[in-house]
């Protein structure tokens, strides 16, 4: 029985687990209510997926006020990792049976991750600033769903997010909306801070947990009966099992570019039942070998914008060249037969990383020659040897080895 009253705010308490969910029932009282209709939008992740899951346990144990209507938008990327989809589609299977509405969230087929890379000929994001994929296969398609959501409803719903700081920033009061800070899932706090007002409030009932607490709720309170009978086990395993309150690991998608480690699936691969997966580190190397300038095209140089002025950047390395993209096409290919015969074998899940329906998509656009916007495909490749064009219109000539090299 609890005998002392709880601070938040207090220095030396940390907060149990009991007292998390109860701020986050508060949090749902509080900021509930003033919504008729909310919408949860889930990656499948483990912050994510225990807000769903305490969320429905709350709701149907009556500590939570019912909303009039409760829509889960699952976004799949396509890219997500074997054990989360598994768990994901056993998941989508409970809130069904207990008449949930789960929709489907997915980028159009020409806007998914390989499609857009192998298809299109857009490197893979490799920092922050050139970073297309969060929005373009994340954000923008949840936007889209929300907006079908709300046009049905006629009215704003309240989108709930797992965006998750931890007590530090409960204490501070400070909400710092990046993606990927303490473990966080690429996504959430883009979904917190992006989505638009004019569809949707969002309000992050799990802000305030610590990473082990996730992991307690996934690995221990959801899979019981009390507390919903959840298929999360699977998820906190995929982590890291026993040891996963040690794991701050970061979600996202299978060989993320821009993570430094593919953390998550190297855990993974170090443990038996999902060793098969190792071909899927492949996919970092075939992202990066892209990225090389001889599998790209570069600007020749004299670039100019739309009003005529000189670009700032001359030179720019740009898209990937057909034959980069039909060589990668097909090593990615060779990894997802490679791991599906061995699940086949194991009686394992299989990875879906690349269907018939994008695979031929991708070949139809390689076969028509498809560019980025502003690009031809005549344009040199990145490791072609050029005068350098400088910003302010000089030019640096190649210098020429030819001739004799002479001291008077
Ligand atoms: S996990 Fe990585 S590849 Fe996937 S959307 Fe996020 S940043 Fe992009």
């Amino acid at each position: 029985m609890k005998t002392e009253q709880f601070n938040l705010f207090e220095g030396t308490r940390r907060l149990q687990m009991t007292d998390s969910i109860e701020l986050t029932a508060q949090s749902l009282n509080a900021y509930g209510p003033t919504h008729k209709h909310w919408a949860v939008a889930w990656s499948g992740g483990k912050d994510s997926t225990a807000t769903l899951t305490l969320l429905v346990y709350l709701i149907e144990s009556g500590k939570v006020q019912r909303p009039q209507t409760l829509t889960v938008l699952f976004a799949d990327t396509r890219m997500e990792l074997v054990p989360l989809m598994a768990a994901a589609s056993d998941i989508i299977d409970d809130l069904r049976a207990r008449g949930i509405d789960v929709r489907t969230v997915m980028a159009p087929l020409d806007k998914r991750f390989l499609v857009y890379i192998l298809g299109r000929g857009v490197p893979p994001p490799n920092n922050n600033t050139l970073r297309w994929c969060t929005r373009q296969i994340k954000i923008d398609p949840m936007t889209a769903a929300l907006r079908e959501l709300v046009g049905g409803l006629g009215e704003k719903v309240l989108t709930i997010t797992g965006v998750r700081q931890g007590e530090s920033a409960m204490r501070d009061q400070r909400i710092v909306m990046s993606c990927g800070k303490d473990g966080a899932e690429c996504g959430q706090g883009w979904y917190q801070q992006t989505l638009p007002t004019a569809l949707t409030d969002t309000l992050a009932p799990l802000l305030h947990w610590r990473v082990c607490h996730v992991w307690e709720w996934l690995r221990s309170w959801a899979p019981r009966p009390e507390f919903g009978d959840w298929s999360t086990k699977l998820l906190a395993e995929a982590y890291g099992g026993d040891e996963a309150e040690e794991v701050n690991a970061r979600t996202g998608c299978t060989g993320c570019p821009l993570a430094s480690r593919d953390t998550a699936l190297d855990n993974l691969v170090s443990r038996p039942q999902w060793a098969y997966l190792a071909p899927l580190q492949g996919l970092k190397p075939i992202y990066r070998w892209l990225r090389e300038p001889a599998n790209r095209l570069r600007q020749p140089g004299g670039e100019r914008r739309g009003d005529g002025t000189l670009s700032k950047n001359q030179q720019r390395m740009g898209p990937l060249t057909l034959e980069a993209r039909t060589e990668a096409l097909g090593r990615v290919l060779v990894i997802q037969a490679e791991v599906n015969a061995a699940a086949l074998a194991l009686g394992r899940p299989q990875v879906d990383i690349l269907n018939a329906e994008e695979e031929a998509r991708i070949r139809e656009l390689i076969a028509a020659g498809t560019w980025p916007q502003r690009w031809t495909g005549d344009e040199p490749t990145g490791d072609t040897l050029l005068p350098i064009h400088y910003a302010d219109g000089s030019v640096l000539p190649l210098l020429d080895f030819s001739q004799p090299i002479g001291y008077e």
